[in-house]
């Protein structure tokens, strides 16, 4: 079987390929997706809501079925196995119905797979991680017999599932080897203010911990337990791995495509093979706030390097020059959003601004380079956020408004006459 387009994996890189491919040439060219999940395109991020039980299946797709029909895309649900760049083929598993298939254009959403440390006694547990729909349906079984739970990892997927942890009344303790948690996003001032609600909401947390072992039993009078490395026991019943994702490049580095920690692509997110494209947290690319390539597993990253591939891919130039770090989340009711370069520490050349307001439980931490923004951090209030956005990915000169920008927040008044102007173009 041939097809113009063939895309690997179906979540949010996939996704924005195809809007992208679609919105220009109007259903002309024939697009066909290997999903190994089903249903294709839900979203990683609502899979802690899953699991609370606040929405179903069809409440977490982020794309509905109709969305393939209506795009006339072929979803096939199988794994692709192999690849020949050079024939342009793909061999498809687990799918009787289709076995190789022929395309002209190839784009690899991947996506990532779960960092897995090696813990003594944790290789006899079956499965303990929490990154696909399929992680959440099997834990969400298990928990009935569960009232305690280790969770080892405090960053994006530990704390939302230790948050639908305790909705759903369980006893968590969540295991962060840092010093604080959330840590690539997050400051020690703004985790501290989420580690305080997350404790009155009832999760222990354990920073400056790893699991050195565990012991699991089957036995009831004598309860499994995570030892940490200081020596203390966790009693549980479930352990689940949340300390992150690395990029998902087996395939297509087997198959010749250049790789370092993702797959390496420029800024029209081809790869070193032409014809062949990567979006998504399978890709490493320029954070242009820490001025380096890195791998940026983020749910809008894989929508605009999706996006980025998709243009291409369909014959439209476009470049996406790097992107950055970019969170905004809610957790134990603590509205955050995080952008860029938080954490530069000692680092030359960067001036930071906080201001905290422990009354009301508002933070706001600005990153100056060169008189421009390279990062921020707002907690409690977060009504600022895109205008601080604008003003950092546009590289606009703060010098005449940084001094009051974490202290009394922004408005489009404060802002320079050309940049209001722009801001109100939009
Ligand atoms: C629990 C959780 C919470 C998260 N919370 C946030 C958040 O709050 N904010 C945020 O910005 N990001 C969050 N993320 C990250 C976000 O979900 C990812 O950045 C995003 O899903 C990446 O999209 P993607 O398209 O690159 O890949 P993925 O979503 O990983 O999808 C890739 C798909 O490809 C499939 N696949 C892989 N290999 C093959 C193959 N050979 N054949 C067929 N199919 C294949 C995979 O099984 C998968 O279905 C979270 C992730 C998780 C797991």
């Amino acid at each position: 079987m041939k097809t113009h387009h063939l895309i690997i994996g179906a979540s949010a890189g996939a996704i924005s390929a195809i809007e992208a491919i679609r919105s220009i040439d109007g259903g002309r060219a024939s697009i066909t997706v290997i999903s190994d999940e089903r249903p294709a395109g839900y979203s990683k991020p609502m899979l802690p809501e899953f699991l609370a039980g606040e929405v179903d299946i069809k409440g977490i797709l982020f794309r509905d079925e109709a969305f393939w029909r209506r795009n006339k895309v072929r979803l096939i649900y199988g794994r692709v196995s192999e690849l020949d760049l050079d024939c342009r083929k793909a061999k498809v598993s687990g799918n009787p119905s289709i076995l190789e298939l022929e395309y002209e254009r190839l784009l690899v959403a991947t996506g990532g797979k779960p960092i897995i440390s090696q813990i003594e006694g944790l290789e006899n547990v079956e499965k303990y991680t929490f990154t696909t729909l399929g992680d959440a349906e099997g834990l969400a079984n298990r928990l009935p017999e569960t009232s305690n739970v280790a969770v080892i990892g405090g960053g994006l997927i530990g704390v939302g599932l230790s948050e639908a942890l305790i909705k759903l009344g369980k006893r968590v303790v969540l295991i962060e080897l840092k010093p604080h948690i959330l840590s690539q996003v997050l400051d020690e001032k703004a985790s501290g203010i989420l580690e305080d609600r997350m404790r009155r909401a009832g999760v222990e947390i354990r920073t400056g911990h790893t699991v050195a072992r565990v012991h699991w039993r089957s036995h009831p009078e004598k309860p499994s337990y995570a030892e940490l490395d200081d020596g203390d026991r966790i009693p549980c019943q479930q352990i689940i791995m949340a300390i992150g994702v690395t990029p998902n490049v087996e395939l297509a580095s087997k198959a010749g495509v250049e790789t370092g920690k993702g797959i390496i692509v420029n800024e029209r997110m081809e790869t070193s093979i032409p014809g062949v494209y990567a979006c998504g947290d399978a890709v490493e690319l320029y954070d242009f706030a820490h001025e380096g390539r890195r791998p940026l597993p983020l749910w809008p990253v894989a929508r605009w390097t999706g996006k980025t591939a998709g243009y291409n891919m369909a014959g439209s130039s476009r470049e996406l020059q790097g992107a950055t770090s970019m969170s905004a989340m809610k957790y134990f009711g603590v509205p955050i959003v995080s952008v860029g370069h938080v954490n530069p520490g000692s680092q030359d050349g960067y001036e930071v601004e906080a201001y905290l307001d422990p009354a009301r439980r508002v933070y706001r931490k600005i990153v100056i380079k060169d008189e421009r923004i390279a990062g921020f951090i707002l907690l409690g209030e977060i009504c600022d956020a895109g205008i601080m956005y604008y003003l950092m990915r546009s590289r606009v000169d703060v010098r005449r408004i940084k001094g009051r920008i974490p202290t009394r927040g922004l408005g489009l008044a404060h802002l320079p006459r050309r940049v209001r102007k722009e801001l109100l173009r939009r």
